[in-house]
This record gives C-alpha cells, sequence and structure tokens, in this order.
C-alpha cells in the first residue's frame, strides 16, 4: 500500500475525503484536485475497483484532468472526482446514496458531483434529497439533465473547427467522418453530421446498435476492431481511452482525429505520434467539454439556449491551440495544456485583490 500522501501530493491535490458508512455499505473517497477557479466539479464513478490503491490512484487521475478540463473551456470551477467502490449493480441503494449525499453536503460546497460512469440521473435526484452541491439532476428537479447531447454538440463544434484549419470551411457537408461507439453521444453526434450531409461510417462493439443507427441514418457499418483503419477525413473515438497508441497510430487513414473519447492518447508521446504523421487531434478533454459547460449553466438556472450557445466555444478554443501549437512547435495536446494552466495561473493572481468579501 503506498503512502496517501505521496500520491495525494505529488499533483498537488488539495485535499483527499474518504466517506465510510457501514451500514450501507458505502466505501467513497472524494479528491479535489484545485479550487482554484471555483467549487471542484466532477462526476461520481461507482465501480469495482480491484484495490482501494487503485480507486485512489483513479480518482486522482479523474480529478486532475477536470481542472484542466473546466480551465480550457472557460468555466469558474475547479478539478474534482469521486468514486464509490464497489459493484452498483448489487450494492446501489436508496440508503448508501444518501448517505454519500451527506458527506458531498459536508465538503460544504468545495465539491460539486454529477454523473459518472455507474451513476445516473436517478442516482442524483436521491443524492440531491441530502444535498444540494450536485448537478445532473432531473430537469424537473431545475437540473440540465443527461450531459451527452450536449456533449455531442460540441463534438460537432470540435469538428467545425477542425474543418476549418484543414479545408477553409466550417462545413462538414462531404466530408467523411468515422465514429468509434456509437453509445450515447455518438449517436448524438452521427445525427447531427447526418444533418450536416457528411458521409458516415459507424462502428460499435455492440453491432446491433451501429446496425441501427447505420440504417436510421444510411451510413456504412464496420467492425469495431477495423474502425481506425477505415480511410477518412475524421476518426472520431467515441468509446474506449488509450484508442491512439503506437499500434494504431501507423494504421490510421485519417486527416484528424475529433471524438468525445476520455484520454484517446495510451500515452503524452502519442500525440507527437500523431503530429509526426501529419494528423490533427483535437485534444479529447477540449473537443467533449459540451457536457461540462452545459452542467455549469446549471447554478445560474438552466438555461438549455444558453448552454448550448456557450457549447460553441469549443470551436474557437480549438483554434487558438491549433495556432499555439503551430506557432510554438508543440503538439495540440500539450498546447491545450499550456492554455488551462495560464488560465488558472492569471485567474488565481485575479483572486488575491480583495473585494471585501
Ligand atoms: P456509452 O456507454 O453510452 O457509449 C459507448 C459506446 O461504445 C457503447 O455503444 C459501447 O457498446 C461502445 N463500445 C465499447 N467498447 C467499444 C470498442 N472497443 N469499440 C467500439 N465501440 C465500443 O458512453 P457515452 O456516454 O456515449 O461516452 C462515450 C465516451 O465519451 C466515454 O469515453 C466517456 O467517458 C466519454 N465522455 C462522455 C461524456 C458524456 O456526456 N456522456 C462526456 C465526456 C466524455
Amino acid at each position: 500500500m503506498p503512502n496517501v500522501f505521496d500520491i495525494v501530493t505529488a499533483d498537488g491535490f488539495e485535499q483527499v475525503a474518504y466517506c465510510h458508512d457501514p451500514a450501507s455499505g458505502l466505501r467513497a473517497i472524494v479528491a479535489i484536485h484545485s479550487t482554484a477557479l471555483g467549487p471542484a466539479l466532477g462526476g461520481t464513478r461507482f465501480y469495482p475497483y480491484v484495490s482501494e490503491t487503485d480507486a485512489l490512484v483513479d480518482v486522482c487521475r479523474l480529478a486532475q484532468g477536470m481542472t484542466y478540463k473546466h480551465a480550457v473551456c472557460g468555466n469558474d470551477l475547479g478539478g474534482g472526482k469521486a468514486v464509490i467502490l464497489g459493484d452498483p449493480a448489487t450494492l446501489r441503494s436508496e440508503a448508501l446514496l444518501r448517505a454519500y449525499g451527506r458527506f458531498v453536503e459536508g465538503l460544504s460546497g468545495r465539491y460539486l458531483t454529477a454523473e459518472d460512469v455507474g451513476t445516473t440521473q436517478a442516482d442524483m435526484d436521491i443524492i440531491r434529497r441530502e444535498t444540494s452541491y450536485v448537478t445532473g439532476v432531473s430537469e424537473s428537479l431545475g437540473g440540465s439533465g443527461d450531459p451527452s447531447p450536449a456533449t455531442a454538440w460540441g463534438v460537432l463544434w470540435a469538428m467545425k473547427a477542425v474543418s476549418e484549419r484543414l479545408w477553409s470551411t466550417p462545413t462538414l457537408s462531404g466530408r467523411h467522418v468515422c465514429i468509434s461507439g456509437v453509445g450515447k453521444v455518438g449517436a448524438a453526434l452521427a445525427e447531427h453530421l447526418a444533418s450536416e450531409g457528411a458521409k458516415l461510417t459507424v462502428a460499435d462493439v455492440d453491432p446491433i446498435a451501429a446496425d441501427s443507427v447505420a440504417e436510421r441514418l444510411g451510413a456504412a457499418s464496420v467492425g469495431a476492431e477495423s474502425a481506425h483503419t477505415v480511410p477518412c477525413d475524421i476518426y472520431s473515438p467515441c468509446a474506449l481511452g488509450a484508442v491512439l497508441n503506437p499500434t494504431t497510430i501507423p494504421e490510421l487513414r485519417c486527416d484528424a482525429v475529433v471524438g468525445c473519447a476520455n484520454n484517446q492518447l495510451a500515452a503524452p508521446a502519442d500525440a507527437e505520434r500523431l503530429r509526426h504523421r501529419g494528423i490533427v487531434y483535437a485534444p479529447d478533454y477540449v473537443t467533449n467539454a459540451g457536457g461540462v459547460i452545459n452542467i455549469a449553466e446549471e447554478p445560474h438556472g438552466y438555461d438549455r439556449q444558453r448552454a448550448y450557445d456557450r457549447i460553441r466555444i469549443i470551436h474557437d478554443t480549438l483554434l487558438v491551440v491549433f495556432e499555439r501549437a503551430e506557432a510554438e512547435g508543440m503538439t495540440t495536446a500539450a498546447a491545450a495544456d499550456r492554455l488551462a494552466e495560464e488560465r488558472i495561473a492569471a485567474v488565481s493572481r485575479v483572486r488575491l485583490i480583495r473585494t471585501g468579501r
């Protein structure tokens, strides 16, 4: 068992809270990486981790990623994440979720939770009964609901930015896009692209999901294992992470990679491999920020039109990322990190100016 403080202090975490409620079986960890820009917002992952160390490492990695995602998309939010240890299929209960809600309440708003892998909007509605520091609740409770359609809208605008960069036009009509993973985000993205007149190829490990989207939208369908090899303009990973690695990158036959999947690069060096091949990579956490931009509108009184208008900022941010990467001879992933770090430093400094509050 590694020293917890070694993990926590290595990347400058502000706080890691362990939560335990024996009666309901709740064991949770909340990691707050940074509140420099505002309260830390990130989802709660409910997952049967093999060990407590795996859970701690995962929650810290995810919380740090949220710091960068919020910073680069202009949210006044910091990076945080939580994990509940266990199998949601057997452990999920009203008592467990309410106990968890009370722990979130105890953090006094330094951490705002939301859905993630293994938790649902219905879970957030239950957590809401114990704390107001929860987002992604039902629209009937004043929330913004499932963030996936907003994420898909953001990916569409990311593709428009890439199209402007590569082909000097935001229109995607006639462009060939291959989407790997047609779940909640991928399927909604496919609908947008079909409306834009793009040519589509779709893939999914679930052939029924791929075939139903293909049939509905007149798209081609390929096996999930070969999706990245399809000759196309844009390859769009919308399923799992680590799909861009030393094996797959030489096999890509696209001009750009623009997808919603988190952690698409298996390692930081893979960004350089893409650059070397002349493939434009839209950094994942910039591209898939539509969901968190949507959720960030909740505390102001959710308004879908206002949220969707704001999501289009992903387009502008990506153009800045591309210019910066070219001007400074770095990868687009490094340029995005640089932008996020600069905004955190600049806004943190402004916060030192006292206002009397
Ligand atoms: P989802 O579970 O609804 O859909 C994922 C789809 O990918 C499923 O249809 C699944 O069958 C398919 N799939 C799984 N493994 C695959 C493989 N190896 N090849 C091809 N298809 C495969 O998930 P989602 O909510 O659409 O999210 C997709 C990705 O986007 C995830 O990485 C998620 O973390 C990320 N993301 C989602 C959101 C959001 O708002 N939902 C926001 C940011 C990032």
